[in-house]
């Protein structure tokens, strides 16, 4: 799929239709603020309005704003009602989809008792709403929705074999975690969400 480039330095991309009210309303907002942006209207580009669909779970909400890191601003009303803040063992406040709060709560309880928590130390991101290494070439990553989080990412960035504790990505696997460290380009940081669980596998 081919997507809008990031704006430049300074400047937002705002997707917007003609009908949308809250978009005439930011973009007062934008104008008075004094910040440029350029407004892509998804009636007239498909694309967009794909790129669109996928920051919001399958709508096309608008406003969406994409910042020119490559990060992007989803649903206001969708994050309220599915984005949550808790505070889990070891990585202590976490910021996650409420669907994936429970799993990675078990996983990490998992890892204390086993006598692993110094193995993990660091918290480097969950909800985090951008396109995969910030790139919007590239897909968005599961981290627009939450459902991800990248641990000890110091030790642990793309391409290499990291220094996970095989015990560890073995209890959040059964936790319903896919890890990164299994791809052909390495994410060992990364742990997303492969199935919605009650409790442990196995
Ligand atoms: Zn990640």
């Amino acid at each position: 799929m081919s997507t809008p480039a990031a704006p430049e330095a300074g400047t937002i991309t705002m997707f917007s239709t003609t009908w949308c009210g809250y978009c005439r309303r930011l973009k007062g907002q934008l104008d008075s603020a004094g910040i440029g942006y350029t407004e892509v209207n998804i009636e007239e580009h498909p694309d967009a309005a794909t790129l669109v669909e996928q920051a919001n779970g399958g709508n096309q909400t608008v406003p969406t704003i994409l910042f020119p890191d490559g990060t992007i601003a989803p649903d206001a009303r969708w994050v309220r009602d599915n984005i949550r803040t808790e505070t889990l063992p070891i990585m202590g406040r976490v910021t996650c989809h409420r669907l994936m709060l429970t799993q990675l709560r078990g996983a990490l309880q998992d890892v204390v008792d086993a006598g692993l928590a110094s193995s993990l130390t660091t918290y480097d991101g969950c909800y985090v709403p951008r396109f995969i290494e910030r790139n919007p070439e590239n897909s968005i990553s599961l981290h627009t929705w939450g459902i991800a989080i990248d641990m000890d990412a110091a030790s642990n960035y793309r391409g290499i074999r990291g220094t996970m504790n095989p015990e560890v990505v073995k209890i959040f696997k059964r936790w319903g975690f896919r890890w990164g460290g299994d791809w052909r380009y390495t994410d060992p940081m990364h742990f997303e969400l492969a199935a919605l669980l009650d409790a442990p596998k196995g």
